[in-house]
């Protein structure tokens, strides 16, 4: 971090700074030019509060050097994380391919779509218990009905399950019944939900939320990580624009970025992004070109008679083949996939 002070700041001030700054444990570089002195800091800057310093009258401006993540930070972890679920790996050399309908409706409808995506090579079954929806008239979810149902489903299957939770008083619940903890696009910045999470050691998909910036994410993977729990993955879901054709925008760039900036894998969920079906398949491929560590697809058996998300999810045997070409993309880039099963 670097700080600027204003011209003909009294010398003593400066020394009274860079003092209170050495007493905090940073190693304090003076350089006084011909109208800026900068104080140049060395040491960790994460846990500084920015604000106190400038709000001394003498401060012109501060400089961030470092980024104010450490643990999601791929500087102080400089190989990637691979996160173990069951024995399913998330990140690394492998592509994880999550999938299954927006909400579980039933026990025939998730039992029926997990058998399907999984033939088709998925590793896990997503789906919903518990929905944000936008309008409180919309179809909620089955709750902890739904939970049950999808435990049932990974009976039938063995495919982990991933789904959100919305409330930090459902974690004791989710830990004892879920494999991937789901927090939504809407509780990106849940701060005392991302906590809680954090005393947990279950793996935490953390979307992108809906106007978050990549730093944003990161900080909220750090509220995660600061409190213990490491296994978090990312997750690009499509952000807000002027763009209106879509229901979001794909920021493909974030995975680029974010696979720059944190050692923390990073998936994408091109159903939410585009919110149409015919557009799920260009976008995941897309994703994997630019290196994502996995996808996170919608599927479901009768999309026009879905309960939430019917025009983004794609029927299984367009799923099947969508499988076909990621498998074919994957190995393009030295990457895999696990076989898919001809049916
Ligand atoms: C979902 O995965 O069904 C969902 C609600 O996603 P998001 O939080 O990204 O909108
Ligand atoms: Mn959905």
């Amino acid at each position: 971090m670097i700080i600027i002070m204003k011209p003909h700041t009294p010398k003593e001030e400066i020394l009274i700074q860079k003092q209170k700054l050495e007493r905090e444990g940073f190693e304090v570089n003076l350089s006084q030019g011909e109208n800026y002195c900068i104080l140049g800091l060395i040491g960790d800057t994460t846990k500084i509060d920015e604000s106190k310093i400038g709000a001394n009258e003498y401060v012109e401006k501060i400089l961030k050097v470092q980024q104010p993540y450490k643990l999601a930070n791929r500087l102080f972890h400089p190989d990637n994380t691979v996160i173990n679920v069951k024995g399913e790996k998330i990140g690394g050399n492998k592509i994880a391919i999550m999938a299954g309908p927006c909400s579980v409706e039933s026990e025939e409808q998730i039992v029926e779509i997990a058998r399907r995506v999984k033939k088709s090579g998925a590793r896990f079954l997503r789906g919903g218990a518990f929905k944000p929806r936008t309008s409180p008239y919309s179809f909620q979810g089955l709750k902890t009905h739904g939970l049950e149902l999808l435990k049932l489903a990974r009976k039938e299957t063995g495919l982990p399950i991933v789904t959100e939770i919305m409330t930090a008083d459902m974690i004791d619940k989710f830990v004892e019944d879920v494999d991937v903890i789901q927090v939504g696009a809407r509780n990106m910045q849940n701060f005392e939900l991302l906590k809680e999470l954090g005393k947990t050691r279950k793996p935490i998909l953390l979307k992108r939320g809906l106007s978050a910036t990549i730093e944003e994410l990161l900080m909220s993977a750090e509220y995660i990580m600061s409190e213990g729990n490491e296994n978090v993955i990312l997750c690009e879901r499509g952000i807000r624009t002027f763009e209106n054709y879509t229901r979001n925008t794909l920021d493909l760039s974030a995975i680029p970025a974010i696979k720059k900036l944190s050692h923390l894998p990073v998936i994408v969920d091109p159903s939410h992004a585009a919110g149409l079906w015919w557009m799920v398949e260009p976008l995941s491929k897309a994703a994997i070109a630019v290196g994502a560590d996995g996808l996170i697809i919608e599927v479901h058996n009768d999309p026009a008679n879905a309960k939430c998300d019917g025009q983004q999810s794609i029927k299984p045997d367009k799923f099947h083949r969508l499988m076909e070409d990621i498998d074919a993309l994957a190995q393009l880039g030295s990457r895999e996939i696990y076989e898919t099963i001809n049916f």
